[in-house]
C-alpha cells in the first residue's frame, strides 16, 4: 500500500486563530489542574476514612521498626508509670494493640503515641507530673490518639500506597520509614480535643474522679508565664506536638464537672 501523506486540514491551521489556540490550550491546562486537584482532595478524604479500616495487627506490623528506633535511646519505664498504663488498659474496651511505654531521656516535657501502640514519654514530663492521676491523664490522652488512629491519619495519601503495597504482598516499611510523620508528629486542634475528651473519660472510669488530672496542663500554663527562655522553649516544643488551644483546659474542666454529676 502506498503511503499518502495527509495534508494539513483546517483543524490544524492555527494561522488565523493564534489567540483561539492559546485559549483552548489554557482551557486544557486549567481542566487538568482542576481534575488533579479534585482527585488529590478525594484521595486525602479516602485516606482519612481508610485509616479506621486498617486492622490493628497490620498497623502493628507496619510500625514494628519504630521500637527499634526508639528503644536505642530509651529507658525502662518506672514501675509507677507502667502501673498507670496497666490500670488504664485493663478491662477497657480499647483497640487490641500491644500497648507499651518508652521513656526518652530528654528534659523537654513531651509525650506522643506512635501507630502500633508505643506511647513515648520524656523524663522532662515525668519530672513535671508527679501524681498518678496526672500521669494517667497524659497517657489517657495518648491512648485517645491511638484509638482514633490519629497517627495513621497523619500519613495521609501515603497510607493508601501502604495499603496497596500490603495487598499485593510488598513490604511497605521502607515507605513508612521515609514518610516524615515521625519528625512532624503534629496533630490538629480537633484531634487534640478529641483525645483530651477520650483521656478524661478513661481516667474518670478508672479513678472515679478527675481531681488532679490536669496537673500537666496546669504546669504548662505556669510555664507559659515564666520569663526564662529555656522554659518557654520547652513549652514551644511541647506545643508543636500538641497545639495549645486557648480553651483546651476550660473544655476539660467543663467535661470534668459533667462527669462528676
Ligand atoms: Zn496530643
Amino acid at each position: 500500500m502506498k503511503f499518502v501523506p495527509r495534508g494539513l486540514g483546517g483543524a490544524a491551521d492555527n494561522s488565523k486563530g493564534g489567540k483561539e489556540g492559546w485559549r483552548s490550550r489554557l482551557k486544557g491546562i486549567l481542566s487538568a489542574v482542576i481534575i488533579l486537584s479534585v482527585l488529590y482532595l478525594v484521595l486525602g478524604f479516602v485516606a482519612d476514612m481508610s485509616a479506621n479500616l486498617v486492622p490493628e495487627e497490620t498497623e502493628s506490623e507496619w510500625f514494628a521498626w519504630v521500637d527499634d528506633v526508639l528503644l536505642a535511646d530509651a529507658q525502662a519505664p518506672p514501675p509507677e508509670l507502667q502501673a498507670v498504663l496497666d490500670k488504664l488498659i485493663t478491662g477497657s474496651d480499647l483497640r487490641p494493640f500491644d500497648y507499651r511505654l518508652c521513656v526518652l531521656v530528654d528534659p523537654t516535657p513531651n509525650a506522643f503515641a506512635l501507630p502500633g501502640g508505643t506511647i513515648t514519654v520524656t523524663t522532662g514530663l515525668l519530672d513535671m507530673v508527679k501524681s498518678d492521676i496526672g500521669r494517667a491523664m497524659v497517657i489517657g490522652h495518648e491512648l485517645g490518639h491511638l484509638e482514633y488512629r490519629h497517627g495513621l491519619k497523619r500519613l495521609g495519601r501515603s497510607l493508601l500506597l501502604a495499603v496497596g503495597m500490603s495487598m499485593v504482598g510488598l513490604d511497605s516499611n521502607a515507605l513508612l520509614k521515609q514518610s516524615s510523620f515521625l519528625a512532624e508528629m503534629k496533630h490538629s486542634r480537633s484531634q487534640e480535643e478529641e483525645s483530651d475528651s477520650f483521656g478524661l473519660n478513661l481516667v474518670y472510669s478508672k479513678y472515679g474522679t478527675t481531681e488532679g488530672a490536669f496537673e500537666f496542663f496546669e504546669e504548662v500554663h505556669l510555664l507559659q508565664g515564666a520569663d526564662e527562655a529555656s522554659l518557654i522553649e520547652s513549652v514551644q516544643s511541647w506545643a508543636h506536638t500538641h497545639p495549645l488551644t486557648e480553651n483546651r483546659l476550660t473544655n476539660l474542666k467543663r467535661q470534668a464537672i459533667e462527669l462528676a454529676r
